[in-house]
């Protein structure tokens, strides 16, 4: 297991020898201590980043795409390993863990088919005295910065697409899970990614290592995935040197039930949606508006569905549901239950954190959930699912619409037409129609409105880590 920065091609600890804990959330125990890195390291990883970068957007695209296949097979030779690590250091079920390695390595194996089909344009100018031509060129050292809750799918999201569009790298991953960010640099290295095109600095002071990095003239580009509100903060300070952005944030995503849904298949989704990582996604159904004729055969299903699964380490292979990240993931899940409760909701299934070691919160069903409970508007990032009842389509829609996030909603219907008037109604980037799972390496994930700016995976994935250039030729 690594556990030091990795810099310019070589594992070393942080300038000023710190450390910290990183934890089991199933047990509470420390599972390793990882090197902290400072702005002094930071720096040094955007040297190495700058220093290079000329070669590696030289290469060939068929050599960066030959080194990003490799590393998707490297990935997937390790899928166990790696899986094991995640579960350990971010808690969630092995079943999903490994289900993450499998999406992750997707990513670099798409990129390694996209990095040679970074296509121009040339047009003859409207009034035929030159040509317009387009090329497509790397934007430069990329700063990445990743959350706890896919540690290897957020970092391989950005590193597969900026490798392929000829750009070097610095990962700050979150400091819950640095460990899997640091297992897949080891991939990135033993596939052929030369010194100093990919750097990790894991880092628990957070802002002051980034907030170095961006004041950086060589730093081109921020990614950024994690909280809508720490977002604003990176856009703010990225704002000084007009960094560009790509930003992958918070969600609150409704999920939609017509009276002429198929209520099994719509159970299943509500599953997938709801407990994919024990609700810890930004994908994650957050709000269920169920129509008033289908709800009591929904509710029914859905408690049954939720009741039948295993709580426990997720190590244990029969275990669905892992404990949460942190103690204060766990705390804000209650809080946010017990809101909803005091309102007036009604607690179908689970609602209480269990006593015992490990950040546990049971699969929980609310219904009769008031409008104004804060779970509603707020991303619960939990095991807990709560039902608001609709009569007529043009609500369900209203609803839906009414927060300031919109990454991804989903919508069960048997009426297809139905499904895609009304998804084109939904403010979101991405809609589940009659699917609760959203997320494909091929595919342009990320939102509208305060969910983000920008796309991540499919072709659009690789134009974000490139500037158009365009000549105007006269021949
Ligand atoms: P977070 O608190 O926003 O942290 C994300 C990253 O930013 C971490 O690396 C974190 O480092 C760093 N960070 C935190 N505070 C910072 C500051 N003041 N200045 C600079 N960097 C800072 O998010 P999270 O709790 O890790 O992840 C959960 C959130 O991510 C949810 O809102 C979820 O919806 C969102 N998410 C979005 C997507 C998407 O694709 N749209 C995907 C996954 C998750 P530390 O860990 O050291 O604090």
């Amino acid at each position: 297991m690594q556990t030091n920065l990795f810099i310019d091609g070589a594992w070393r600890p942080a300038a000023d020898g710190r450390t910290f804990a990183v934890e089991d959330p199933a047990t509470e125990r420390e599972l390793a201590r990882v090197a902290d890195g400072g702005a002094e390291d930071a720096l040094a990883a955007v040297a190495a980043a700058g220093k290079a970068l000329p070669a590696w957007s030289a290469r060939s695209p068929r050599e960066r795409a030959e080194i990003l296949r490799r590393a998707f097979e490297l990935m997937i030779e390790r899928r166990d390993e790696i899986a094991h690590l995640i579960v350990q250091e971010n808690g969630k079920a092995l079943r999903d863990a490994v289900g993450e390695v499998m999406y992750a390595a997707e990513f670099f194996r798409w990129y390694a088919e996209e990095a040679v089909r970074a296509l121009g344009e040339m047009s003859t100018a409207p009034n035929g005295a030159n040509r317009i031509l387009v090329q497509l060129q790397p934007i430069g050292v990329s700063l990445l910065v990743t959350p706890w809750n896919f540690p290897a799918a957020m970092a391989t999201r950005k590193i597969g697409p900026a490798l392929a569009a000829g750009c070097t790298v610095v990962l700050k991953p979150a400091s819950a899970t640095p460990l899997t960010a640091l297992a897949i640099a080891e991939v990135l290295a033993a596939a052929g990614v030369p010194a100093g095109a990919v750097n990790v600095v894991p880092a628990t002071r957070s802002s002051e290592v980034i907030g170095a990095m961006l004041r950086d003239s060589r730093i081109r580009k921020l990614s950024f995935t994690g909280s809508t509100e720490v977002g604003r903060l990176l856009l703010a300070q990225a704002a000084e040197r007009v960094v560009s952005c790509s930003m992958e944030l918070g969600g609150n995503a409704p999920f939609i039930v017509l009276d002429d849904a198929d209520v099994d298949a719509a159970v299943h989704g509500a599953m997938v949606a709801k407990m994919r990582n024990g609700g810890q996604a930004c994908t994650a159904a957050n709000r269920f508006y169920v129509q008033r004729g289908i709800a009591p055969a929904f509710v029914t299903r859905l408690v049954a569905a939720m009741a039948a699964l295993r709580m426990g380490n997720g190590l244990d292979a029969d275990v669905d549901v892992g404990p949460l990240v942190n103690a204060e993931a766990r705390d804000k899940v209650q809080e946010l239950v017990e809101d909803a409760v005091t309102r007036g909701a009604r607690v179908r299934l689970g609602g209480r954190t269990p006593a015992g070691t490990g950040f546990f919160y049971p699969p929980t069903v609310l219904d009769a959930v008031p409008r104004d409970a804060r779970l509603l508007s707020e991303e619960i990032f939990g095991p807990v699912a709560p039902i608001v009842e609709f009569d007529a389509e043009h609500d369900a829609v209203r609803l839906a619409n009414d927060t300031e996030y919109g990454l991804v909603s989903y919508l069960y219907t048997k009426d297809l037409a139905r499904g895609l008037r009304l998804a084109e109604r939904l403010d979101t980037g991405m809609v589940g129609l009659n699917r609760g799972l959203v997320s494909d390496p091929a595919a342009p994930f990320g939102g509208m409105k305060q969910s983000g700016i920008g796309r991540e995976g499919g072709h659009d994935g690789l134009l974000e880590f490139m500037e158009k250039k365009y000549l105007a030729v006269e021949w």
